[in-house]
């Protein structure tokens, strides 16, 4: 399928397929939109099992990011990459210098930073091409910690709004993905004396996090579908589906994880169901906000305060979405566009 009659497209600025024979790269940058700035985004080495599998996700995750930055007042733009492979038996250094170079050929349009299948590390790799590249180990380093908490922001103002109240002590929470961002997650949910039931494919991980935060541990299959107040999908997107959304029985789904929605549909799904659904590119901000921090000369206490802020955006969000009848993707995309209009007509 061509990129223009994709699903997925949604007026993207620029689509790069990039590829290097020698080191076997195969990947795709999007830029979905600079209209607030030079697009910022993660790259995600995973093993697609075609590439128009992996165009649909980039196609769909850079528009995300420009939703991100606008909602989280980040003058930045979305955008995206792919690289297609299996990051423990694909990802070399030979590999990541190609992709570096690809970026550099970008001349700043793109800042890139690490997502799923990328760490830290790969970024210094990465940036002996590049300077274009964020969350290097020696300046913001890893962002789920500030994704996590920024989760936990969004969960506060999820609940204020749902019960009307101010706290989380006793409520039931399910944390499906306990990995960087859901074990941070977990630190802040326990410690605000929520009751877990955590699951993860990684069995290790859910030992560590059940003694750690004397959370319940859960079988995979079950977490969706638990009996608890707040689902929190901190795992892969497109958990959100015509399977699971008959099944869930949280009242609310918060969580860390990109690209929840397996459609945009699933959204109206989720409110007929009167489940309020707080959108993932609100509610997992906090990364993007402490990645962009450097280039935009924003120390500790700003990026503190504007992960604190995410709470705020939701609340706002949400009081729309109710106003105006409509579900709260649909008003946190309002918002954003209203971001970016400004800024065009400017
Ligand atoms: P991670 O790989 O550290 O954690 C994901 C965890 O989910 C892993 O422990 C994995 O074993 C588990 N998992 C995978 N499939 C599962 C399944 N079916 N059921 C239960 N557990 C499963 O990744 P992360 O950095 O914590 O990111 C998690 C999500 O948050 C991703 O969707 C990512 O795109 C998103 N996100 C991350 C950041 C960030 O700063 N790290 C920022 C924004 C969004």
């Amino acid at each position: 399928m061509g990129v223009f009659e994709h699903a997925e497209y949604r007026g993207h600025e620029h689509v790069a397929f990039v590829g290097d024979e020698a080191s076997g790269l195969r990947g795709i940058i999007e830029l979905h939109s600079t209209v607030l700035g030079p697009a910022g985004g993660g790259i995600r080495f995973y093993p697609y099992a075609s590439s128009d599998d992996a165009l649909g996700d980039v196609l769909r995750l850079s528009r995300a990011m420009t939703l991100k930055m606008a909602l989280a007042g980040i003058p930045f733009g979305g955008g995206k990459a792919v690289i297609i492979g299996d990051p423990g038996r694909d990802k070399t250094e030979a590999l990541l210098e190609a992709f570096g170079r690809a970026m550099d050929a970008l001349e700043g349009r793109f800042v890139c930073g690490e997502d799923v299948g990328t760490t830290p590390e790969d970024m210094a790799v990465i940036h002996r091409m590049t300077p274009h590249v964020a969350g290097r180990p020696d300046t913001t380093g890893d962002t789920s910690p500030t994704t996590g908490e920024g989760v936990y922001h969004a969960i506060r103002a999820a609940v204020a709004h749902r019960w009307g109240r101010d706290d989380l002590a006793g409520l039931k929470i399910a944390v499906q993905g306990v990995g960087n961002v859901g074990s941070i997650l977990c630190g802040h949910l326990a410690a605000h004396g929520a009751e877990l039931f955590v699951a993860d494919v990684n069995r290790d991980v859910v030992a560590g996090i059940a003694e750690r935060f004397g959370a319940t541990p859960v079988s995979t299959d079950e977490i969706l579908g638990l009996e608890v107040d707040v689902l929190a999908p901190c795992a892969l997107g497109g958990v959100l589906n015509d399977r699971t959304i008959p099944a869930l029985k949280a009242m609310v789904v918060c969580g860390g994880a990109n690209n929840q929605l397996a459609e945009d549909r699933h959204a109206d799904a989720l409110a007929s169901r009167g489940i309020l659904f707080v959108p993932d590119f609100l509610a997992n901000a906090g990364g993007a906000i402490s990645g962009t921090s450097p280039f935009l000369g924003r120390d500790a206490a700003t990026v503190a305060a504007q992960v604190a802020a995410i709470h705020d955006t939701c609340a706002s969000v949400l009081d729309l979405a109710e106003t105006e009848k409509i579900t709260p993707n649909a008003a946190a995309e309002m918002l954003a566009e209203q971001t970016l209009a400004a800024h065009r007509g400017a």
